[in-house]
Order: C-alpha cells, then structure tokens, then sequence
C-alpha cells in the first residue's frame, strides 16, 4: 500500500508541489481562471488538488475535470515568484489520470491508431494531405459547403475547415528535399523539424522557412529519419509514446553535425526544448537529449542571429502579434519575432494587449473543450480588434487556425487577415545581404 502511495507521490511531483506559496500571483495570468471564475481552474487550486490527491486526501478522479480543462499554456509559470515547475506538475497529473481512465476496446483502438499510427508516420500524414488536397481541388469543398454538408462533421470540425490553408499538391510535398544549399556563403548548418501536420497541411510555410534560412545564410538539412515531437502525446499524459518519439528524432539529427535544430512551431518547439527533462531518468539518453534541447531554436531566433536578409518591398499594413504561449512560457522566445516584423519596410506594428494570453487553442484544446476554448478567443478577439490591425501575426500552426476562426466569428474575413510569421516575412520578399 505505502508503495503504491510512494509511486502515485512520485508520478505526480509531490515535492514540486511544495514550491507553491499559495501567493496568487498567477491568478491574473491564467485564461481558464478568468473565463470560469473558480479556484479550482486556476493554477494555484489545481497544484493544491495534486497535493491533496498525492496526499489521499481526495480521490485522483477529483483533479480530472480542472486538469482536463488547464490549456498547459503555462503563463502561470512565468509569473509565479518561486519558479514553480507548473509543467511537470500537469503533465505528471495528465499522465495519472490517463492510467486511470477507464476507455472501451473501441476508444483504445482509436486513440492507439491516432497517437502511435497517424502521427507518426509520414505515409498517413501525406494521405490525410493528399485527401485535404482532392477535397479543396475537386470542388467537393465548394459543394460540402454550399449544400450545408460540412455541418454534420463532429466535434465543430466544419469550423476548423472553413480555416485550413490551401494544402499544397502531393507532386509538391513528395518533391521536399533533404538539403538545401545557403545562398551566398553558408554561415550556418542547420538541421530543420519539418514536424507531423505541419509537413502535410502547412507544408508551404515549412517551405518559407526552409527558404528563408537559406536566404539568410543556413545550410539547411532536413532529415528524413525524424518523425512527429510527440507534444500531443505528451499533453494527453502519453509519456511512454513521447519518449519513443523523442529518441527517435534524437537519433535522426544527432548524424547530421549542424549547429541548432531549427523548428517553426512554438508547440513542437516547446516540446524538443524539453526533450532534456522528458528523458532526465533514461541514463542512455539523458545526455543525448540534453545535447539536442540546448540546440533547438525557433526560426525566429536563428534568422536573428544570421542577419542576413534585406527587406526592399513596403508592405502598408498594421500588422499586430500574437505570441505561441509555448514559445513565450516555455522556450523563452520573446523579442525576436518582434525585430524580425521592425524590419519590414512599411508596416505600423500595433501591439495587442495581453498578446501573451493564450488564445485558446491549447494543441486539440479547442477541439475537446471547444466552448471553453471560444469563450477564451472571444477576449482575444477583443483585444485584438482595438488593435485596428490588419494582419496578424503568430508563430504556430494551432494558433494561426484559431486566429482564423476568431476573425470568422467576428465577421472580419474581409478586413483582417492571420498569417504566420514566415509567410509575412516570404510575402515582404526580402533578399540575402
Ligand atoms: S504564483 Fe507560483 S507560488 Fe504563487 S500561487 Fe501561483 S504557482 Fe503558487
Ligand atoms: S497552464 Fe495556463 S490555463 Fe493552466 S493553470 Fe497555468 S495559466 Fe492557467
């Protein structure tokens, strides 16, 4: 019995716990505390229902719901004055309560399917973009939407179509390169995460990165053998699955010989960052991983430290910014994206309040938890229309969708327009030094 409580202590962090000094500073931080009002959903009451449920003072099943409902967007962390490890914390407590869960043959068939067969193999993400490709082409889109068909997809799907990007054709996607050469002399090897969904739906924007390192100065690799960075494995207390996912992208990049690994994602970036912790008890790979976090980067910073483009094309747009919370809260990345916008020619930067708020996309957040995760974009959107911009900015996929959305639902589709940072940057055409 004290073992299973010894074990169920370690599995959620119990010692981690006690950095919490119960002061409140995080409580204005936190999105789900503002919209649902309790202290249960706020950072402060749901490291207090870790404790008590490693404690047996409650039930496990206690913290599912406001676990279930925390964004993992961890802004709490960034404000909390005890640096507490609010991350590990959640992601122990998900893991605990995924154990747990009592699920038919039929859902762990499904879920089985989706985490360890979808996304981690390139054949289904290039057939789920080949799909995406013939419904967008063939006109069976314009024909779903103008017999109202899209409507009967589950959990709000139909909103998340009317946003998804053009996806490019399989001739483009299957013609990716594993290497592209710097233009101009190399200052950088780098090796480039060309991610699961990322390759497949917004496989032109993997595109622009490629081609703006190159531009800026990078040789860029992009290894064949990587595979998904398992954050949604990861998020859903898959821990055992996000582990064999990091290894497995640890082993593709570490042949390679580059400087950083270089990702376009705040979420995937978040995740490789922190590769180093996921595998801080494996004594194989501990130092293997701490080698590959210490040299991921997001684009951003890399095209900063390159300097080597030089942009000539006005662009005469507001243009505002909304921060990937993974990129802010976990990988730390704040002011380059920010220096990268200033240089653009033309455009007025017009920065949003509370643009460190989560959006609410949260990973599949705002699929599972969709009303939740609305009523959080609403307050973004509110924010974000005082800007009186006409562009905004992001630096991650989910965040760019929900963005999409969140201009959907205040019927700006004609005025304002969501991009993600590289794509702005391709768009304003800058050259190498
Ligand atoms: S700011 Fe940190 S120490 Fe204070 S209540 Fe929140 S988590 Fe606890
Ligand atoms: S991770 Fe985000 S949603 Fe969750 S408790 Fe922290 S601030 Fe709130």
């Amino acid at each position: 019995m004290s073992e299973a409580i010894d074990r169920l202590k370690t599995q959620l962090h119990y010692e981690k716990t006690f950095d919490c000094v119960q002061c409140g500073y995080c409580l204005p931080a936190c999105p789900t505390y503002e919209t649902m009002g309790k202290e249960t959903h706020s950072p402060r009451g749901r490291i207090n229902l870790v404790k008590m449920a490693a404690e047996g003072k409650i039930g496990v099943e206690t913290m599912r719901e406001p676990i279930e409902k925390c964004l993992g967007c961890r802004a709490c962390q960034t404000v909390c004055p005890t640096n507490v490890q609010y991350g590990e914390i959640l992601e122990g407590a998900k893991s605990v309560l995924e154990d747990l869960e009592e699920k038919s043959k039929k859902q762990r068939m499904t879920e089985n399917f989706i985490f360890n067969e979808l996304f981690t193999s390139r054949r289904w993400m290039n057939l789920i973009g080949n799909a995406t490709w013939f419904y967008q082409k063939s006109g069976l889109q314009a024909i779903a939407r103008n017999t109202g068909m899209t409507s009967i997809a589950p959990l709000h799907l139909d909103k998340f179509e009317a946003v998804l990007p053009e996806v490019a054709s399989p001739f483009e996607r299957r013609n990716s390169p594993g290497l592209v050469k710097a233009k101009g002399s190399s200052k950088l090897r780098v090796g480039f995460v060309r991610g699961c969904v990322m390759d497949s739906v917004f496989h032109q924007t993997n595109k622009n990165t490629i081609e703006l390192l190159s531009r800026a100065g990078a040789e860029v690799v992009i290894p064949k053998a990587q595979t998904c960075c398992g954050a949604l494995h990861s998020h859903t207390g898959k821990l055992e699955e996000a582990r064999q996912l990091a290894k497995q992208n640890i082993e593709a990049f570490e042949n390679e010989k580059v400087d950083y690994i270089v990702n376009n994602a705040g979420g995937c970036g978040a995740m490789l960052v922190e590769y180093d912790q996921l595998l801080k008890d494996d004594p194989d790979w501990e130092m293997r991983a701490q080698h590959f976090s210490k040299k991921t980067r997001d684009v951003s910073v890399v095209l900063t430290e390159l300097d080597g483009l030089e942009f000539h094309h006005s662009v005469n747009e507001r243009v505002t910014y909304q921060s990937s919370c993974h990129m802010l809260h976990v990988q730390k990345v704040a002011a380059e994206p920010l220096e990268l916008l200033r240089k653009v020619p033309g455009i007025t930067y017009r920065e949003m309040p509370g643009y460190d708020r989560c959006c609410g996309s949260a990973g599949i957040y705002n699929i599972v938890n969709y009303e939740d995760s609305m009523e959080i974009l609403d307050l973004k959107m509110e924010k974000t229309v005082e800007t009186k911009a006409d562009t905004i900015v992001t630096t991650n996929p989910g965040c760019l969708l929900q963005m999409k959305l969140g201009i959907q639902r205040e019927g700006l589709e004609n005025k304002v327009r969501a991009l993600h940072l590289v794509d702005f940057l391709i768009e304003a055409n800058p050259q190498p030094k």
